[in-house]
């Protein structure tokens, strides 16, 4: 039976590592949110379409994406996948209460799911470090300017090692905004895992402040339980 695994876990915790190793080992198609809203907000021909012209405004201004508009292309983009019978992971989705059980007029990405893969075949991962972890490791974070890989500060290499492009620090990871995204992440994303443990979803909490290698050795056993 095809899986999907959803990753919780503050900024700097290691989803989308995590959800890379997956991709590797066991598989997966890594569903990155912000990632697919980019590449479809930039993509040829995008400002054509007045619906994308729109939400390419937002997203270039700063401010959020439209959220029915982001539910509908993640929901699409999980049919086609689902559609070609591929497990999926998602590092960054669902963000929000929204995202994650919809309202009386939207379907969320959960009761997707239940149907796309049964419920049975969910499983919850949540990463946990503290805050102060959490701040260091992404005011310390490089991430390659051409294919995002990113590298830990204390290799301090000027050039990526897989494509050689040029490192470059994110604004969004600056201590200011990563602070912000922490308060986002504790008081709209944080929720959704509760309501998913209340529900009685398979969780697994995992203490993410150890190497990745490590982390991931844990997840392998998880997975190969389900
Ligand atoms: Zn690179």
């Amino acid at each position: 039976m095809k899986k999907v695994v959803i990753i919780f876990g503050p900024p700097g915790s290691g989803k989308g590592t995590q959800a890379e190793l997956l991709a590797r080992k066991f598989n997966f198609v890594h569903f990155d949110t912000g990632r697919y809203e980019e590449n479809l907000l930039y993509a040829p021909g995008a400002l054509k379409d007045p619906v994308l012209q729109r939400e390419r405004k937002n997203f270039d201004t700063g401010k959020l994406c439209t959220p029915s508009w982001i539910l509908k292309t993640i929901k699409q983009a999980t049919e086609k996948i689902a559609q070609s019978g591929q497990n999926i992971v998602y590092s960054g989705s669902p963000r929000t209460m929204f995202e994650a059980f919809g309202d009386s007029r939207h379907q969320g990405l959960i009761a997707l799911l239940n149907k796309l893969y049964g419920r049975k075949n969910i499983l919850i991962l949540k990463l946990n470090i503290p805050d102060k972890i959490s701040i260091k490791r992404n005011s310390e974070r490089w991430v390659c300017s051409v294919c995002g890989l990113p590298l830990l500060a204390r290799a301090r290499i000027k050039n990526c090692a897989f494509c050689g492009g040029k490192m470059r620090k994110r604004s969004l990871d600056n201590p200011e905004v990563i602070k912000i995204r922490l308060k986002e992440y504790r008081s709209r994303t944080f929720p959704v895992f509760q309501e998913l443990k209340r529900r009685g979803y398979k969780i697994q909490e995992v203490n993410a402040q150890k190497l990745p290698y490590l982390i991931f050795q844990k997840i392998s056993e998880i997975i190969q339980q389900i």
